[in-house]
This record gives structure tokens, C-alpha cells and sequence, in this order.
């Protein structure tokens, strides 16, 4: 851990220091129990409960502690303490996968049944959304949810789940609507459900303390309010997580190359060879000084991602770069310092040889490296246009022309006759009443770049008024730059990559949907 931090205060490194205590006084001493169980026990998940480790950012009205998401970095990086994948897994997806969704768009009762009780360790939880058939792909998923009278029916099959056999409950991504992304919705299901069966524990390479099971359901019953907020917004719901368990996988490969790199250090100290300690060889020493430097500027990233996130970002392309740095990373560190231990390394006996296949499915899990590797690629590379002043620069062969007429008239062929101005004045009789009946609610609109960058639309069932400025208190604050507002608005960009990329800051996902529903061409 590196001398001081922008990030962290004293209450940060005080609640660290509880957790790394906690972990190394009540975990890490049954590690090898646990690992050969295949299981977390109860109690665990209890007194992790009763000390306020499983609800840090959950608001206190539900149990949680309401803190910052450093508080949530400093506890993600000190679960590796255990020497377990397994355990941090287990308990990640407990706080951070499984419950996040019903916080924020679950009905006051399924956060009272549900939320409450895994903050408080007595109810474990799973995210269920890969199928045997799908896994990167998420707007595929065929796990079917049918609506018949006061009850969803679900039907299929979902794999890879941690907690899937242990767990109490699942957030389910189930199809309720058209094919791709916007026929998805979430549904939470109790294990133990008639037509829920854990059809296999799967055997795993590594993280061998956490259960992973295949589920399936046969004309699994659930009632109709168990549906996590709206009918066909799963895909968004699942969407706005992303970067939050991105940087849970990077906040963990941090934190276990940080404990891999310490164990590796007092090896080189103890072990000794050709009459010197193994630290004292060159080449180890500058391998593990390359490791330890890519370490930190890894972590300080993770970091950075995490302040970006708690102020409100998207921060789409630094969770995946964290995710995509830090996991890669993290699965180096564990080989190249395993070779420091030479024979050793290669033994159960020692934590490194299961640091060593546990940092494998780092860079699987919460979205592979290809995945994070494409949205990078996406943000940096197809969301490319060249500066302005570029564009005003004239072709080799072209007539000198003067560079301001060029400026405008590029500028004008992209925009074509839109102007943010014209599409925003005419979304009254462009709206669909028919599709925005119901509908009422107050969106500030920022669009940055523009010449007027704020509006308020209010959607009144079936009618809207369109205002200059932000007036009175909004009910979804939308924010993006003119390009994505006129792209969107002339349907040349989709919504939903618009989203992925980050293009679009958005306050409540649910009513961007029924704002673009009320105003797009089509369905
Ligand atoms: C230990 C473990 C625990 C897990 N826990 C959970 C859980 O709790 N809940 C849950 O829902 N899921 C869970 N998963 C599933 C995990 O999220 C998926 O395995 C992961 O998303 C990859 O999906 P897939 O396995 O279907 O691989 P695929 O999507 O079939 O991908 C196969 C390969 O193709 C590559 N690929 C796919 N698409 C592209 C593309 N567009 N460009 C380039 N390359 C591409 C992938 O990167 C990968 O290398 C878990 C997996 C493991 C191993």
C-alpha cells in the first residue's frame, strides 16, 4: 500500500484496518476448509453482517452504512487477505451484484425482503444472467418469463452462478418481451421456488470456496411483483452495474497482487540460494520491481475509475481499462512470482498456488478482457471525430479556401439542417401521445455544446411542453454533448450503444426509456 492518498482519509484506513483484521483473524486461518467444502459458512456472511461490511453504500434506511465508494475499495481490497478467489467472489456478488438492482429500481418490498436481510447476512444472494448458451452476449439470454395472471412463469436455464447453490435468492435476467436488449427484465426468484432446481455444483478450475451451480427452471411460479423495476428495462438495469462490478474486479486483483507480492517478498527474504537470500538476484529483483510499479499505476487507476464513479460518471472507459488492467495484471503477478517460489510455488501447502489459478477467472467473470478490450476499443476508436480545427484544415490537392467557410460548412454537412434548438422545439408535435399516456414527468436536459445547452421537457399523460432553461424539480436528469442528442434525435445513433459507450449521463433509466418511446419512430 503506497504512502498516503488523495482518496482515502483516515476513516478509510481506519475501516480498512478493521476489515484486513477481521479477515485474517476469522477467514483466512480456514482457508483450506473452505476450499475443500467448496462452501462459505453461514456464519460468516452473519458476522460480516453485524459489523456493517455488507451494506457500505446501501442507504442507512435500509441497514447500510450510506458511505462513499472508497470505504466499499478499501473492503474489496482487503478480502484477498483470505487467500481465497473464492470467499471474495462469494461475498462480492453478495453486496455488489445480487442486490444493487432492487436498491435502485426495486419496489419498497423487495427491498424489505431482500436488501435488508443480505445487508444484514441472514439472506445470501445471486446474479443469475448467463445461460449455458450465452454469456457475453447478455441481450441474448433466452431464460423465459411469461406473465400469467399474478404470476411470472419462467422457463430455462442459467449457468456459472456464485452462490447458485448456496444462495437464498436470485436476480434473474429473464426475457419477458421482444428479442435483443429491450425484451429484458429482472426478476428476483427464491431458491427453493417449485421448478428451481440446482441441476449441478460445477467443479472449477479455482475460486473453490465459492459454490457455482448451474440452475434451471421448469415452470418456475414467481408472483408478479417480484419483477425488479420496470417490464423490459432488465438490459439497462443490468447496464447501469457494469462499471460498479468492474471495478469490484479490479479492486480485488489489486488487493490479491498486493498480498501475492508480499508473500513473494518475504520468500525472497527467507529462502536462500548460492549462499545470499533470493532477494539479492538481480534478475529477481528488477522482475519484481517491474510487477510492484505496474501494480500501482494499476491501482491508481482502479482509484481514479472509483472517484469518477462516485461523483456521478458513467466512467464506461476507465472501468473497463481497470477491469481490463488490473485482472490481466493480477493473473501476471501470480505466475511470475509463483516462479519465484520455484518448487513451493507449485504446492497447496503454499496460499500461492491457489492465488495462482484463482486470478484466472479474473479476467473472465464481470465481463472478459475481449469484452473490456471492444468497449475500449468502441469509445476510443469508433466514437473517434477528428478535432475541428482538423476538419477545417483543407485536403493537399484541394483550392485554398478560407478556413472559417470550411469550419462551418463541415460542421453544417455533418448536421445537416438539426440544430438541437429545432429538434427540441419540435418534440410537442413529434411526441406520440398514444405511447406517452401515463407518462408524467419533468426532464432537465443538458446537451453540452449546444448554443442553448439546457431545456425541461414535461411529459403530461399524452401531452408535452417544451421550456428553454431548467424550471422547477426534475423527475430524470438527462445529459449528453450535441452530437449524441442529434444522433439520437434523427435515430443515426442507437440508444443503446449510446448508453453502453457512456455517451449519455442519465438520472433515471427507466424514464429515459419512456422519454425515447414517446418521441422515436418506431415501437
Ligand atoms: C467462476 C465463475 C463465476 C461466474 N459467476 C457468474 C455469476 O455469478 N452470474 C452470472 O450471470 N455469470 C457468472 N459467470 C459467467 C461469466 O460472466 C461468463 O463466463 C462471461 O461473461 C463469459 O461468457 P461465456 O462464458 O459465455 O463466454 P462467451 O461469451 O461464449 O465467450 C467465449 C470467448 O469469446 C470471447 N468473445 C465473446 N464475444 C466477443 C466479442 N464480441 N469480441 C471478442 N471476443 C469475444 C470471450 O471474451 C471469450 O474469450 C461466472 C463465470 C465463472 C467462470
Amino acid at each position: 500500500m503506497p504512502l498516503g492518498s488523495v482518496y482515502f482519509s483516515d476513516e478509510h484506513e481506519a475501516f480498512r484496518n478493521e476489515v484486513r483484521r477481521f479477515v485474517l483473524r476469522h477467514v483466512t486461518p480456514h482457508a483450506r476448509a473452505w476450499e475443500t467444502a467448496g462452501r462459505i459458512p453461514r456464519e460468516v456472511f452473519v458476522r460480516m453482517g453485524e459489523l456493517g461490511f455488507l451494506g457500505i453504500t446501501a442507504p442507512e434506511s435500509y441497514g447500510g452504512s450510506g458511505a462513499d465508494l472508497f470505504f466499499a475499495v478499501a473492503f474489496l481490497e482487503e478480502l484477498p487477505r483470505s487467500t481465497m478467489g473464492g470467499f471474495c467472489a462469494a461475498v462480492s456478488v453478495q453486496q455488489f451484484m445480487a442486490t444493487p438492482h432492487i436498491l435502485r429500481a426495486g419496489s419498497e418490498e423487495l427491498k424489505r425482503r431482500y436488501v435488508v436481510p443480505s445487508i444484514e447476512g441472514r439472506r445470501v444472494g445471486a446474479l443469475a444472467v448467463t445461460e449455458p448458451d450465452t454469456g457475453s452476449d447478455v441481450a441474448s439470454i433466452r431464460t423465459s418469463a411469461v406473465r400469467e395472471g399474478d404470476a411470472w412463469v419462467i422457463n430455462g436455464a442459467k449457468t456459472f452462478i456464485t452462490n447458485g447453490a448456496e444462495g437464498d435468492f436470485y436476480t434473474v435476467a429473464v426475457r419477458t418481451g421482444e428479442a435483443g436488449a429491450a425484451g429484458i427484465s429482472l426478476v428476483v426468484v427464491d431458491a427453493g421456488t417449485p421448478g428451481v432446481r440446482v441441476a449441478s455444483r460445477l467443479a472449477k478450475l479455482g475460486w473453490h470456496s465459492s459454490d457455482t451451480a448451474e440452475i434451471v427452471f421448469e415452470n418456475a411460479s414467481v408472483p408478479a411483483d417480484r419483477l425488479i423495476g420496470e417490464e423490459n428495462s432488465g438490459f439497462y438495469q443490468l447496464m447501469q452495474s457494469f462499471a460498479l462490478e468492474r471495478l469490484c474486479a479490479a479492486a480485488i486483483a489489486v488487493g490479491s497482487a498486493d498480498v501475492v507480492l508480499d508473500e513473494t517478498l518475504r520468500h525472497l527474504a527467507e529462502r536462500h540460494a548460492f549462499g545470499r537470500p533470493l532477494g539479492r538476484f538481480q534478475a529477481l529483483r528488477h522482475r519484481l520491481a517491474d510487477l510492484a510499479a505496474e501494480l500501482e499505476a494499476a491501482r491508481q487507476l482502479a482509484y481514479h475509475t472509483a472517484w469518477l464513479l462516485g461523483r456521478g460518471h458513467a466512467a464506461t472507459r476507465e472501468s473497463a481499462m481497470a477491469k481490463l488492467v488490473c485482472t490481466e495484471l493480477g493473473k501476471r503477478v501470480a505466475d511470475e512470482c509463483l516462479q519465484f517460489f520455484g518448487g513451493y510455488g507449485y504446492m497447496e501447502e503454499y496460499p500461492i498456488a491457489r492465488f495462482y489459478r484463482d486470478a484466472r477467472g479474473a479476467t473472465i467473470t464481470a465481463g472478459t478482457s475481449e469484452i473490456m478490450r471492444e468497449i475500449i476499443a468502441r469509445v476510443l476508436i469508433d466514437d473517434w471525430t477528428p478535432p475541428l480545427e482538423e476538419e477545417a484544415r483543407p485536403a493537399a490537392q484541394a483550392e485554398p479556401t478560407e478556413p472559417v467557410a470550411v469550419l462551418v460548412e463541415a460542421t453544417e454537412a455533418r448536421r445537416g439542417p438539426r440544430t438541437v434548438e429545432a429538434l427540441m422545439t419540435s418534440l410537442p408535435e413529434r411526441l406520440h401521445s398514444d405511447r406517452s399516456r401515463g407518462v408524467r414527468a419533468v426532464f432537465h436536459c443538458t446537451v453540452r455544446g449546444a448554443d442553448a445547452p439546457q431545456w425541461t421537457v414535461r411529459l403530461n399523460d399524452g401531452s408535452c411542453h417544451v421550456g428553454r432553461g431548467h424550471e422547477g424539480r426534475p423527475d430524470c436528469r438527462i445529459e449528453m454533448n450535441e452530437e449524441t442528442f442529434l444522433g439520437l434525435q434523427t435515430g443515426e445513433l442507437n440508444p443503446q450503444a449510446a448508453l453502453l459507450s457512456g455517451k449519455i449521463k442519465v438520472s433515471d433509466l427507466t424514464l429515459l426509456m419512456r422519454f425515447v418511446r414517446a418521441f422515436s419512430g418506431s415501437g
